[in-house]
């Protein structure tokens, strides 16, 4: 048996034809269905369903073999035990620093003040700050970081972002441009080595479907 784990949602939706590409087909919808475990075509495939951070985590101790998850995702969990062979190029969006217009983050930086900066993707932030000598006070969230800055609790944000929508319906704007982030295909080494001709056709079908943006 070979566990794939995925996402709900843009994960999950863009892997598909990847999975197609394979010859892999998901039997049920994961927007209808109440299933964590959702059979495949092929009867020695199966797809779970786990939160997007918790994908590495399930590759990691074997409750799957495989999984697909952001960069993001990834350089938060710190990556132990995973061999990462594909950069899938979906989901693709990027890592920024946002601020209220009204907040002068570049004088901020340039006059050494302590900026109090929230976000979800501690890890990032912290290595992005320290790389570029800024202080900062990181504040933990595990959603909607617009919202700390509307309330005065962070002169800025860590984010990721795709159109700038967001940012710009909360009346905030993209400072820095941190790096781009994409989905990644994660395997869990000792796995591919028990099981290495059927991952193996999956990660060489993989390769040969991804669609590099030019
Ligand atoms: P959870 O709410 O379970 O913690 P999540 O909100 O991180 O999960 P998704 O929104 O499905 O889950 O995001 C999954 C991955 O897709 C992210 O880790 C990131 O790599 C990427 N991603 C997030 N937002 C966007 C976006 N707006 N456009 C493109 N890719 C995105
Ligand atoms: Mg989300």
């Amino acid at each position: 048996m070979i566990t794939l784990a995925l996402s709900k949602g843009r994960i999950f939706d863009e892997t598909l034809p990847l999975l197609k590409a394979a010859g892999i087909e998901v039997l049920e919808d994961p927007e209808t269905s109440r299933k964590l475990i959702l059979p495949t075509n092929q009867p020695d495939v199966r797809v779970v369903l786990v939160r997007a951070s918790d994908v590495p985590t399930y590759v990691e101790y074997g409750g799957a073999d495989l999984g697909v998850t952001g960069k993001d995702v990834l350089i938060e969990h710190g990556g132990a035990g995973l061999y990462q062979p594909l950069d899938l190029h979906i989901a693709q969006c990027h890592m920024a620093v946002a601020a209220p217009t009204d907040f002068d983050y570049q004088k901020a930086v340039r006059q050494g003040s302590r900026i109090r900066v929230a976000t979800k993707y501690t890890t990032i932030a912290r290595g992005f700050f320290a790389e570029k000598g800024v202080h900062v006070d990181l504040i933990k969230l595990y959603g909607s970081m617009e919202l700390a800055p509307l309330t005065g609790m962070a002169d800025a944000i860590v984010d990721l972002v795709s159109t700038g929508k967001t940012l710009k319906a909360n009346n905030l704007a993209e400072v820095e441009h941190i790096m781009d982030i994409s989905a990644r295909l994660v395997v869990n080494q000792a796995a591919l080595k028990l099981k290495t001709a059927p991952i193996r056709r999956i990660i060489d079908a993989f390769a040969g479907a991804v669609q590099v943006p030019e």
